[in-house]
């Protein structure tokens, strides 16, 4: 089944839910940053966690996520976009036993921070909408929720599901978000976090790969519900030529002129996608020319 995101609200309309399922990217671009065991499952996690953020932000703005921890993983960068495209990466903890994906209960994260930046592409200067907490449970699908009912006072339940297959490679990602919405009765709220607590088969229906309407089907069981919206997923870069050119031309002309005298060019590689970008020698002479122009 391909990657895609459904988003429902109840016939009530006081509850709304969006369920993901991106095993086929998340395995894509874990081969891409060839991660495994405790980095590749916080990856998995992550990129789950920014479709949810961007499932529900508005078109042109951009979901960054950032996660530091001091468990297997150092930190995860996600930027999620509401088109459904997504990039990210991870920097595994060169300190934790990496490689030993039996992993335990604690989760890959350990302690620190979870903070979301909520972005406008096309307003410069503007100041983004920022909201951080404390990584406390070492499960971002927990403190995501603590997120929402802390940074956006929004009752919300949240639920993530990554398996790793035997060699610790990720082999499926998924999850969910439920929210109440203003009117909601205490008595939904109730039910839906009733139905949430016992979804112990969400890893076991993402693995299965059931489509996300069959877990909004489990969480909104005894209520009737519509299928808003119904979105391919995909992993793009947004890296370019023409921004690796102009990160280069910011480092300064005595920065330039060291590339060109130790290694004869500039190699810049982007840490979302490890596509790398080349400018020759005489680029950057032109760029250093350019910068004292
Ligand atoms: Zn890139």
């Amino acid at each position: 089944m391909s990657d895609l995101w459904q988003k429902c609200i109840s016939n009530s309309g006081t509850l709304r839910g969006v369920a993901i399922s991106c095993s086929e990217l998340a395995r894509e671009l874990a081969t891409v940053h060839q991660l495994s065991g405790e980095p590749a499952q916080a990856f998995g996690e992550a990129l789950v966690a920014g479709f949810i953020l961007a499932s529900y932000c508005k078109a042109g703005e951009r979901m960054n996520l950032n996660i530091k921890g001091d468990g297997g993983v150092k930190q995860a960068l996600v930027d999620a976009y509401p088109d459904g495209t997504i990039r990210g990466y991870v920097v595994p903890n060169p300190q934790s036993a990496i490689q030993n994906y039996d992993l335990t209960g604690d989760g890959p994260w350990g302690k620190g921070t979870l903070s979301v930046l909520r972005k406008r592409d096309d307003q410069k200067g503007a100041e983004p909408y920022i909201g951080t907490v404390p990584l406390v449970t070492g499960h971002l699908a927990k403190d995501l929720t603590f997120y929402w009912s802390q940074s956006e006072q929004v009752p919300s339940a949240v639920g993530i599901a990554v398996n790793l297959d035997s060699e610790g490679k990720l082999a499926t990602a998924g999850g969910f978000l439920v929210q109440a919405m203003p009117g909601a009765t205490d008595a939904e709220i109730r039910e839906i976090e009733n139905q949430v607590t016992h979804m112990s088969n969400l890893a076991r229906d993402i693995a299965a790969g059931s489509e996300p309407i069959a877990i909004l089907a489990t969480i909104f069981q005894n209520m009737q519900f519509v299928i808003l919206e119904k979105k391919p997923l995909k992993a793009q870069c947004t890296c370019s030529e023409a921004r690796m050119r102009r990160a280069l031309t910011l480092v300064g002309a005595s920065e330039l002129q060291a590339m060109i005298d130790e290694v004869g060019e500039a190699v810049v590689k982007c840490d979302f996608c490890e596509k790398e970008y080349r400018a020759s020698a005489d680029e950057l002479r032109k760029m250093i020319a350019e910068s004292k122009a």
